[in-house]
């Protein structure tokens, strides 16, 4: 086979390969600038098809051969446009640089579209260059633009098109200067449409890489939020979204859970002021310590669930509601008396909702402000209509 031929084939095949590639991407990441791509490498592999000695076999009249390779320059240029304009980061500010590209798009179409006149008008072949020669300028212009707002793209496709820029730039030069044609434009064009080939798939792994990295960067600030949106701001223990999601998810299933109500704890505000009574707030919490079988939450205002996951559950929840004063004392040593807790318990059962299992709990807090404070009642009998109120202690 001729060495020509031989380097043209190897070259489509590279074009397919990348094509498909690129197109198999696209539909996967739905990314619009994959397609521009696939249609940019299309259309250079068919402006190929014009170049020797491949061209001899599919173009018989020089006329068509002519008219082929202007409407897969004007569109092989055109599409530079579109597919930069959609490829450029969104963080890039430059508005200039997409409207630039985009006005690549119509302009090299009208080109193609009137490239069959090439036959009929005698000075279309020198406003057809003037035309490329536009079309490279708003090109380069929009490139240079967006690597100068900080695209890693455009950098990328700067280094991927710069040698075919150069050469069609020499091109023209020669041709309307010198009035010659560029020696070796073909094989110089195919070289740079190699490297456009290689550095643009470069690119591509670049911004694959860079997503990646933005996702997992954005799953952890999710992460975090998630986080610091299930704790309570003031005493750092988790709120109702955390508790609720230590019952659905986190915890498994607890045997028991806890209403704790500060006693009275009016007239700490009454009295030693809202700040106090926020120390106050922040004592209970660590008051009630989580460790493996206490869950604490607050519910808001002056009020606390524990979920418990100990077989002795009932004598933990009591444990840390006696906890309280002495915690309380220590961290807020101006309050002249002690500060209780009132605790309502129930077990778990098994069709129990969080709600459900408060909503019981509170019947047996009631019972326990009842009987005068500072004590744990506890639900102990579920059956349809009877239930047990017990003191625990
Ligand atoms: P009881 O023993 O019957 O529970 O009496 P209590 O005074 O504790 O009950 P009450 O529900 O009447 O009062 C609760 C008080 O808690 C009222 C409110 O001002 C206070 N409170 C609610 N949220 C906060 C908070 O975030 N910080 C402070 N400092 N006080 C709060
Ligand atoms: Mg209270
Ligand atoms: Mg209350």
């Amino acid at each position: 086979m001729e060495w020509a031929s031989f380097t043209v084939g190897g070259f489509l095949a590279c074009v397919l390969v990348f094509a498909a590639s690129a197109g198999a991407l696209g539909l996967i990441l739905r990314r619009r600038f994959l397609g521009w791509m696939v249609a940019r490498a299309l259309v250079v592999g068919l402006l190929v098809l014009t170049f020797p000695p491949i061209n001899a076999a599919l173009f018989s009249d020089p006329k068509n051969l002519l008219i082929a390779r202007y409407i897969a320059t004007d569109l092989s240029i055109a599409i530079v446009g579109p597919l930069m304009a959609t490829y450029l980061e969104r963080g890039v500010e430059s508005v200039w640089a997409r409207r630039l590209l985009w006005a690549m798009a119509p302009i090299g179409l009208i080109l193609a579209l009137a490239a069959p006149l090439i036959a009929s008008i005698k000075l279309f072949e020198q406003i057809h260059d003037a035309t490329i020669l536009l079309l490279i300028t708003l090109a380069v212009a929009g490139l240079t633009l967006a690597v100068r707002a900080g695209s890693r793209a455009a950098a990328f496709q700067s280094c991927a098109w710069g040698m075919s820029v150069l050469v069609g730039l020499a091109a023209v030069y020669s041709k309307l200067v010198l009035g010659t044609p560029l020696p070796f434009y073909t094989q110089l064009l195919l070289v740079a449409f190699v490297l456009e080939l290689i550095i643009t798939a470069a690119g591509i792994g670049d911004r694959l890489m860079v997503v990646a990295r933005e996702r997992d960067e954005a799953l952890s600030k999710m992460r975090v939020a998630t986080e610091a949106s299930s704790i309570d701001p003031l005493t750092g223990i988790a709120n109702r979204r955390g508790l609720k999601r230590q019952f659905l998810t986190d915890g498994g299933r607890p045997r028991g859970l806890a209403v704790v109500d500060c006693d009275l704890f009016k007239r700490i505000n009454d009295n030693f002021g809202h700040d106090t009574g926020d120390q106050v707030l922040v004592a209970v919490g660590a008051a009630l310590g989580a460790n493996e079988t206490i869950f604490p939450a607050r519910l808001g205002g002056e009020e606390f669930v524990v979920l418990l996951y100990g077989e002795d559950w009932q004598r933990d929840a009591e444990a840390a509601r006696r906890n309280i004063p002495a915690v309380v004392a220590r961290r807020v040593p101006d309050l002249p008396f002690p500060v209780t807790a009132s605790a309502g318990l129930s077990a778990i059962l098994p069709d129990d909702s969080l709600e459900s299992a408060i909503k019981r709990a509170d019947r047996a807090l009631y019972a326990a402000k009842d009987a005068g404070r500072d004590r744990s009642i506890a639900l102990t009998d579920f059956r349809r209509h009877f239930t047990r109120l017990e003191e625990v202690g």
